[in-house]
């Protein structure tokens, strides 16, 4: 992603929380006859079981994707990692799809084979809703304080990256364990950053894609809402609404925050915090799919050598995923006569 506007890029702490789990609340000292006249009211309010997710097995996908070393579009790591998702997701009976196109390499001009990979659950079912990632890393650690690793050494993108593959990989686990509301695609999407240069080259080039052909070629089904992650593998997360998915995607982005606060995963905070460019602006602005864009930009390592598996955690991608469990199950029906039109 891109960020649009230099703000205080300071990490506010405010995220790195141990874990609470809901039932703590229930461990009141009250005497039985209390919590039993008491019973109906917590009931009403009770928070709901959290989904299960294995943070130690998420945290190995992030590894294994992490070992196979770069990822960028059009080379033979990420042909690896494209292999690596389609075995797995085949592995869960899940549907997998490669959607293919070319775009022009940004040094050579040749073309570049992209796919974005889509994964569909229930793939017969006509209302679904996405959760997307991107799976290409940038091909090179540009914000690296060495110049020499800025301009040659190997980015890696354990956060920037393999986060959001690895986050989805262990969900495939829980598909079938939980009820989604509506049929479920995760979409993996290819060039997000085959950059070189920030003022020169094109961002966002599976998304757009992807997007111009859901428009272009309408699908028989329709996707209600969407869920952008990237770099939610930070072990300090924090997550704060973005601005662009507040203005565009007002109702996913509130649905997600809610469900977070109802199973008190505080990573998730509900204030606006960042403006960023990201693979949700073409879901909103040409496929006109309300996307919420899940992101932790406040990550010191953001495009250089040291965005490694030592600066993410499982438990940090458990807290993204129950939350993503959940919504899946409770997305509220968007209105009567379909989503409004986002603003532009
Ligand atoms: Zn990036």
């Amino acid at each position: 992603m891109q960020e649009t506007k230099c703000q205080n890029r300071f990490d506010s702490g405010s995220g790195a929380g141990a874990a609470v789990f809901p039932y703590k609340r229930f461990l009141m000292p009250f005497s039985v006859l209390v919590v039993l006249t008491m019973l109906p009211a917590l009931a009403a309010d009770a928070p709901p079981a959290t989904p299960p997710f294995d943070a130690r097995r998420s945290f190995n996908y992030l590894t294994q994707v992490c070992n196979i070393g770069s990822r960028t579009s059009g080379t033979r790591g990420m042909e690896q990692q494209q292999r690596m998702i389609a075995e797995h997701f085949a592995r869960f009976q899940a549907q997998v799809k490669f959607q293919a196109f070319d775009a022009p390499h940004p040094l050579t001009g040749q073309p570049v084979r992209m796919n974005n990979i889509v994964v569909s659950w229930q793939p017969a079912a006509k209302d679904r809703v996405l959760l997307a990632c991107h799976y290409d890393t940038r091909p090179l650690p540009d914000r690296d304080e060495n110049p020499r690793l800025a301009a040659a050494g190997l980015f890696v993108g354990a956060n920037d990256g393999a986060s959001g593959v690895a986050l989805f990989m262990e969900m495939a686990h829980q598909m079938r364990q939980i009820k989604p509301k509506y049929g479920v695609d995760f979409v993996f999407f290819d060039g997000e950053e085959l950059v070189y240069d920030d003022r020169r080259d094109p961002y966002f080039l599976g998304s757009t894609h992807f997007a111009t052909d859901y428009r272009d070629v309408p699908p028989a089904y329709r996707y209600l809402y969407g869920v952008l992650v990237d770099m939610v593998g930070d072990r300090n997360l924090a997550l704060y609404q973005e601005a662009n998915s507040l203005r565009l995607a007002p109702e996913p982005t509130a649905s997600v925050w809610n469900t977070a606060k109802r199973l008190n995963v505080r990573e998730f905070i509900a204030k606006k915090r960042h403006e960023v460019r990201d693979d949700h602006l073409p879901l909103n602005q040409i496929a006109r799919i309300p996307t919420t864009d899940i992101i932790d930009f406040d990550y010191p390592h953001w495009h250089t050598t040291r965005d490694l598996p030592a600066a993410c955690s499982g438990a940090s991608l458990a807290k993204v995923g129950v939350v993503l469990l959940k919504w899946l199950e409770t997305v509220p029906a968007p209105p009567a006569g379909g989503n409004p039109q986002p603003p532009d």
